[in-house]
């Protein structure tokens, strides 16, 4: 799949003054959230306000990078054209272990894709961009156990 990222030509994320420093972080292969200053939560998609309480007091923190899928699409054909090359690959809702659920792709098979998936961010490097994108935690016995489970629910 990497060298497949390397041809690709695709329209990236646009930074703005709040959300450079996550764009930033994901360059540096590293991944940070904001935290409300008042309540304590982490928060994403960067923003100027707090959504739970409204403060205005967000600060950017180290972030484990963690999380779960918690649902899951395969993409046969993608919304543009530029990711052709790629499909079918697997776009993912990952709920990071700090709290937010956030939108990205997983690196694994379309069939060891699962609900319950333990994944960790890993930056990839396509064209101008680096982008946040998830791979399994573990290996893919995991995977498929996860997904086993899923199945039989
Ligand atoms: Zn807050």
């Amino acid at each position: 799949m990497s060298d497949v990222f390397n041809l690709l030509d695709v329209p990236g994320p646009i930074a703005t003054a709040i959300s450079e420093p996550f764009w930033a972080a994901v360059r540096r292969g590293e991944f940070s959230l904001q935290r409300c200053e008042d309540c304590g939560r982490w928060v994403f998609y960067p923003r100027a306000h707090c959504p739970h309480c409204w403060s205005g007091r967000l600060a950017w923190h180290d972030a484990s990078g963690r999380g779960v899928v918690k649902s899951f699409s395969v993409i046969h054909r993608p919304g543009h054209f530029a990711w052709t090359a790629a499909a079918p690959y697997v776009i993912a809702l990952v709920e990071l272990d700090e709290g937010p659920t956030m939108l990205s792709q997983l690196l694994a098979d379309t069939r060891d894709a699962a609900v319950g998936l333990a994944v960790a961010m890993r930056p990839v490097r396509i064209g101008r961009f680096t982008l946040p994108f998830f791979a399994p935690a573990a290996g893919h016995d995991d995977a498929r156990d996860a997904r086993d489970q899923t199945r039989s629910t």
